[in-house]
């Protein structure tokens, strides 16, 4: 669409993620819809939290990553496949990829994060990520490489024993069938520092049945091609490990990824937009963040921050769209105020364990749950029961 065609006092959102997407459509499906535009160079949208599936052959590509044509059509979502690579707060332009300025009266930035390597030598260069479908397909080709050829002692490395390191390494095992030992580095005092006591038991029960090997208390200061260097914490005298391996898969931190920023605007210790607690990107004007991407106060507590979920992102984008409607009308805007639903974590091949919205449950039936609760989050009815058709037919 040539730059003229852009009305031009739309909300612009930048990213299609779980905020951004949903954003754009609440504007889109209001009773006195919003004209929005969405930038997002991506072809698919992707539910992050059903990766593991994929990565398994639980679940298809088109189930958890649906082409954004097709999600938007008929939608009023005005979606320009580009990215968006500097935002002008003063003349409220945004730059993108194909050189195009794009004049808005209200942005809206939902450009998730990306993993924090915290500078560590090698991590860059030599770990693998797991937040695309090209790091799934890199992963799936390992798995098969190390599973054809059983060589001894073959070895793959997770660090972090946040939710991503522990689902990541349950599904690893059962799919690696003990064709290679897994272990999971974390260099806290526990794993899953965040979470519910029931899920956690029920990781540690996970991991142990798996043979996983988890180290707490151990940094890992260099990655290599060929094996990592670990340090064990509050030792500083001993002498650091070396661990040869067959591959690193890095899940070690977030960061935000925010476009550059004219004039320049502080950004928190993780590289994130500082908001108030309407979502307001404070020092400037017309501008709200929002998901991964995005700081903004929790429970009035100046320093905490809600947890970078998909929970929290959806959440956010019906208060912004919300706030959005509110500030064209000139009424007051809403605070953001998460409500905690729980949580869900895969825990291998068709298990899981979930504590949240008075349930508590581990297992099979957990791993449906959480499949269930999942598809009522797909972005559009179509896709809901597209994927609500295949799973049906599984069972038939
Ligand atoms: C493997 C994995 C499993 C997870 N599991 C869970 C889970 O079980 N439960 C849970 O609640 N959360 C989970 N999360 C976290 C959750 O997925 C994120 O918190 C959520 O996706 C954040 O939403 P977002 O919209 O802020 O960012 P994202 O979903 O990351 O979307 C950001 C979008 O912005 C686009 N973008 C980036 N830069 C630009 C740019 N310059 N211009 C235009 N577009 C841009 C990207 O292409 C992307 O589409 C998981 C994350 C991962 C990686």
């Amino acid at each position: 669409m040539p730059p003229a065609e852009v009305e031009p006092t739309a909300v612009v959102v930048i990213g299609g993620g779980f905020a951004g997407l949903n954003t754009a459509l609440q504007l889109a499906a209001a009773p006195q819809p919003t004209p929005v535009v969405l930038l997002e160079p991506q072809e698919r949208f992707l539910f992050l939290p059903l990766l593991y599936e994929l990565l398994s052959g639980e679940m298809r590509r088109w189930e958890i990553a649906p082409r954004y044509q097709q999600l938007l059509a008929g939608s009023g979502v005005v979606w320009l496949r580009e990215r968006a690579t500097r935002i002008n707060t003063s003349t409220k332009t945004v730059q993108t990829s194909t050189g195009r300025q794009l004049p808005y009266q209200s942005l809206v930035v939902a450009t998730g994060g990306r993993a924090e390597t915290y500078g560590i030598p090698g991590v860059a260069e030599h770990a693998l990520s797991f937040r695309s479908l090209e790091d799934v397909e890199r992963l799936q080709a390992l798995v098969q490489r190390l599973r054809q050829q059983q060589r001894p002692l073959q070895r793959l490395v997770i660090v972090g024993a946040g939710a991503s390191g522990v689902e990541l390494s349950c599904k690893l095992a059962d799919l690696l069938e003990g064709s290679a030992i897994v272990e999971l580095i974390e260099q806290g005092a526990d794993l899953l520092p965040g979470s519910k006591a029931f899920n956690r038991d029920q990781a540690r029960q996970a991991l142990l049945k798996r043979d996983i090997r988890l180290r707490t208390n151990t940094a890992v200061t260099a990655v290599a091609a060929d094996g990592l260097t670990l340090q064990r914490r509050g030792d500083a005298g001993s002498t650091p490990e070396r661990l040869s391996c067959d591959g690193v898969i890095w899940t070690g931190g977030l960061a935000g990824q925010v476009p550059a920023l004219d004039p320049p605007l502080p950004l928190d210790a993780r590289g994130r937009l500082i908001c108030n607690s309407c979502l307001e990107v404070i020092g400037a004007e017309a501008l709200f963040a929002i998901g991964d991407a995005a700081a903004c106060p929790f429970r009035d507590a100046e320093q905490a921050s809600h947890p970078a979920t998909a929970q929290v992102a959806y959440q956010q984008a019906s208060c912004v769209s919300h706030n959005l409607r509110q500030q064209a009308s000139g009424a007051p805007l809403q605070a953001f105020n998460w409500n905690d639903l729980g949580e869900m974590l895969g825990l291998g091949v068709g298990q899981a364990s979930i504590t949240g919205m008075g349930v508590t449950l581990a297992g099979p039936g957990a791993f449906q749950l959480r499949r269930l609760a999942y598809m009522a989050r797909m972005p559009g009815l179509p896709q809901q029961l597209r994927v609500a058709g295949a799973w049906l037919a599984n069972w038939l």
